[in-house]
Order: structure tokens, then sequence, then C-alpha cells
């Protein structure tokens, strides 16, 4: 069975719906999350094909049979709903394909820095991966000072700003990260 995880990069964050769509296959298993609720309430799912769901539910329920306390919490549920309605609106294609486009242009000149290994770009995520591991606590009092909330991931800066985010927002926040690369 293939499994494809898209909590980070469902509903259109890598600039497809899903980010399987990018090698055009549908995975038996897809698990969901994060911005499953647009990131507001705490909600996961995970969506199989009718061949798995049959594999599970036919018979007596067996070691798949799990109630978690809070399953289908009605209040978690209409905020997915919500979150869902607006994705379907659908503007969140050229939302992605503008955030892509600057990510592009403002955090590309990181590549120059003697700290930094490459930047890379792909829908609305940005990420500059630096060439030692960054040292987390130092780096976040300094975008903190920056007016930026930026957690790094071993070598990796990276953002994943929301789809509304304004042109100023964005370029403070790889501004941000230019400075503090640039410094370090
Ligand atoms: C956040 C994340 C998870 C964990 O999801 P939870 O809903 O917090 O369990 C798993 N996989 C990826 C790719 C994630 O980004």
């Amino acid at each position: 069975l293939l499994i494809c995880d898209e909590i980070a990069t469902g509903f259109g964050r890598t600039g497809k719906l899903f980010a399987c769509e990018h090698a055009d296959i549908s995975p038996d298993i897809m698990c969901l999350g994060k911005a499953l609720t647009g990131g507001y309430m705490t909600l996961a799912a995970t969506l199989c094909s009718e061949d798995v769901a049959q594999g599970v539910c036919q018979d007596e329920p067996g070691v798949f049979m799990h109630g978690p306390t809070f399953m289908g919490n009605a209040l978690a549920c209409a905020v997915a709903n919500a979150s869902l309605s607006i994705i379907q609106k659908g503007d969140w294609q050229q939302q992605v394909a503008n955030i892509e486009q600057q990510l592009q242009e403002e955090l590309t000149r990181c590549v120059t820095l003697e700290a930094v290994a490459d930047v890379r770009v792909l829908g609305a995520i940005g990420v500059v991966e630096t060439k030692t591991i960054v040292d987390v606590a130092r780096l976040q009092k300094e975008f903190v000072k920056q007016g930026v909330w930026i957690r790094p991931f071993g070598k990796l800066v990276y953002i994943m700003p929301p789809y509304i985010i304004t042109q100023g927002q964005l370029r403070q926040l790889t501004a941000s990260i230019y400075e503090v690369l640039n410094a370090s």
C-alpha cells in the first residue's frame, strides 16, 4: 500500500491541491491534518481507498477498531468545513502562485551568504538550507528582535506563511531571514 503523508503539504501548500499530484500518483491511504482546519483547531483525518476501507470494516471489529475520545469533534469539524469551503473557492491558487514568485525573488539572494548551502521554493514554502546545523535558540531570539516568529529545524530555516499574507508581511519575513543569516 502507498501511504502519502500530506499533513504539511495538503490543501494547496505546494501549488497543487495535494503534493502527490506533482508526481501524478494517487495513494491508497492519505494522512491529513494542520491545514484541514486552517490550523485553527486540532483535527486530523486518515483517508483511504474503497478497497482499504473494505479491508478494515467488512468483518468483526479488529485491530483497527479505535475510537478516540474526541473523534469527530463537532467544533473541530465545523472549523474544517469552514476552511474547506474557503479552499473550494479556489483563490488559493493565485495566492500561492504570488507567494511562490515573491519567495523566489526575495529568498534567492540568500545563496550568496557564507552560512547558506541552498535556497528552495515550492508553492507557499520557502526554505533556506544552511551549511551547518543552526543554533535554534540563538536564531529564534534574533528573529524575535526582527519582529518575526521563525523556528528553524536542523539546517533548515523555513517559512510556510498563510495564503492571505500581504506582500509587506512576507517581505518582512524574507528580509529577516537574510539579515539574521547574514549576521551569523
Ligand atoms: C505536523 C506533521 C505531522 C504530525 O501531525 P499531527 O496531526 O500533529 O500528529 C506528521 N507529518 C507531517 C509531515 C507533519 O508536518
